[in-house]
């Protein structure tokens, strides 16, 4: 496993796979790698021939209340982990790598910013597309690979390569799940046991629209209204957001229609989880 440490070595590898005919695969992660990410790298590494991982918790995503300095750090299971999938190189840069003194641009995508988790993370997407924007022009990769987990990111990401015209396609995975439904996230260690069974409300509001949905349903204020008196069974976990939104543009729908995304946060304890699902 190839560790790369700054951008210039991420670019070199990248090039000199390229220069070799070999295409390009980019995991952009925030380490403490789990069977999720996992999906993430083995879909890299089934499409294309060389495959980077970066691990980068990336301090511009979090607010000044949030937990970046507690957040999960792993590096050498991550680099095992990694390997096993087929990668062949871990980005994993100090922070001043990435944000050299002084720095002060940043990348905004107006409107879809300030949606779903970003209206309650203000600053949050800013934070995530301008690492992806500087991942992306370093590792100059035909193609990276986020989860559908993150549902609000991919929108905001993809919007993102579109208006910058970058070069890099974003290829999105299926939300990987535990056995009984919660989905995987570097965050679920911070629960306690008996918060990971109070969490499994998110994925049960999220059952509950999908299967009103294939029964017919449309009407988004039955399809929330659903979604929240399940969460109202479990007092315990405390609703941040419930929508029903265009995956394109993040803005509510009143039909839900083929496409559209459900999309829950909530709080467990002092945890903040997601799920969601795009109906069909
Ligand atoms: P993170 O390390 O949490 O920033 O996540 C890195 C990437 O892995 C993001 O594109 C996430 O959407 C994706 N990811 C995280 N959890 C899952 C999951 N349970 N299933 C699929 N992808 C995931």
């Amino acid at each position: 496993m190839k560790i790369l440490r700054t951008v210039e070595e991420l670019r070199q590898w990248s090039r000199t796979a390229r220069a070799a005919g070999r295409s390009v695969g980019l995991v952009p992660t925030m380490g403490a790698l789990h069977a999720g990410h996992a999906s993430l790298m083995r879909a890299a590494a089934a499409q294309c021939a060389a495959v980077a991982v970066s691990v980068f918790v990336n301090p511009t995503q979090f607010g000044p209340n949030e937990d970046f300095a507690q957040y999960p750090r792993s590096f050498d299971a991550d680099c095992a982990l990694a390997e096993r999938t087929g990668a062949e190189a871990v980005f994993a840069p100090p922070v001043e790598e990435i944000y050299p003194a002084g720095a002060s641009t940043y990348v905004d995508v107006e409107g879809l910013s300030g949606r779903l988790d970003g209206a309650s993370r203000p600053g949050h997407f800013r934070g995530v597309a301008t690492v992806v924007t500087k991942l992306m022009i370093a590792a100059e990769a035909d193609r990276a690979y986020f989860g559908q987990k993150d549902a609000a990111q991919v929108a905001v990401l993809r919007r993102m390569v579109k208006d910058l015209r970058l070069a890099t396609e974003v290829v999105v995975c299926p939300i990987v799940r535990e056995a009984d439904g919660l989905a995987l996230s570097s965050r679920n260690v911070y629960l306690s046991p008996a918060e990971r069974t109070q969490a499994l409300v998110l994925n049960r509001a999220v059952r509950t629209v999908e299967k009103l949905f294939a029964a017919g349903e449309r009407e988004a204020r039955v399809l929330i209204e659903a979604a929240r008196a399940v969460f109202a069974a479990e007092p315990a976990a405390r609703v941040d957001y419930i929508e029903l939104v265009d995956w394109t543009t993040l803005e509510p729908v009143e039909r839900a229609a083929a496409g559209s995304l459900f999309a829950v946060a909530a709080w467990v304890g002092t945890t903040r989880l997601i799920d969601n699902a795009v109906l069909l």
